[in-house]
């Protein structure tokens, strides 16, 4: 069922930087089982939403809930503990730590006791042999992502938040993410991905939001919204 699988929905959510207003009411649904992609301009307000999904911002207003449960008022932390695991735009693994220690982390984080979850973790993302062992200072980002992928995933999440998972990737790497993504969200996991590259939107996603000046503007399938961004450009 649904409640069990983990999904995260966004109330009215605003956010505020001194005077500046970075969200201006938005309502958000991440399902399990779906990739639900965000997109907009630089300055948009994409990475001020991930952090009051996330919880490293507390929004002045409207409310982030977890199955139901409001946890607005929860620390990142905790929403770890209840299975809402996070990547970050600036890649945050240790470098002092093997590939091994940085994705065990993510376990402990998660409270996770099972051992086979950072083994798993590790497999799914193709870290294999002497990798493993090696300190994450001095990896090329590509494999640090995916690092810090399998850090996240190691917790078991229900819920997964991507800020620009692609970024520093090259092609090999991003079709190789896109099926890590996939088969996540076939698990039934509920991933929520903030992206500028609009081909790995379109070719990932199930569903797109537009956002614009801290509102989401347009929403849908990826075929029908990015058309319709094609059509507005082409239009000016
Ligand atoms: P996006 O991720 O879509 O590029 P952000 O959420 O990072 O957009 O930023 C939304 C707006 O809020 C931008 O105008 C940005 O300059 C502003 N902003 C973001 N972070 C801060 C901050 N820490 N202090 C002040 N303004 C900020
Ligand atoms: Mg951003």
């Amino acid at each position: 069922p649904a409640e069990g699988r983990g999904v995260l929905t966004a109330h009215d959510l605003h956010a505020r930087y001194d005077g500046f207003t970075a969200l201006a009411g938005v309502d958000l649904t991440v399902p399990p089982g779906r990739i639900t992609a965000i997109i907009g301009p630089n300055g948009a307000g994409k990475s001020t939403l991930f952090h009051c999904l996330a919880g490293t911002l507390r929004p002045t207003r409207g409310q982030v809930r977890h199955n139901a449960r409001n946890i607005t008022h929860l620390s990142p932390h905790a929403r770890t503990r209840l299975g809402i695991a996070r990547t970050f735009q600036q890649l945050a693994v240790f470098p002092t730590l093997t590939v091994t220690e940085n994705v065990r982390l993510g376990a402990e984080q998660g409270h996770i006791e099972d051992p086979s979850a950072t083994d798993r973790a590790l497999r799914l993302l193709r870290l294999d042999g002497p990798l493993r062992d090696a300190p994450a200072a001095g990896l090329p980002t590509g494999t640090l992502r995916r690092v810090e992928l399998a850090r996240a995933l190691a917790g078991t999440p229900s819920v997964l938040l991507l800020d620009e998972p692609a970024a520093g990737l090259d092609t090999a790497e991003v079709a190789a993410l896109t099926r890590v993504l996939r088969a996540l969200a076939a698990d039934g996991t509920a991933l929520l991905v903030v992206e500028h590259d609009l081909d790995l939107v379109a070719d990932l996603a199930d569903v797109v939001h537009v956002m614009t000046a801290g509102r989401i503007v347009a929403s849908g399938p990826p075929a029908h919204v990015l058309d319709t961004l094609d059509a507005r450009e082409t239009a000016v």
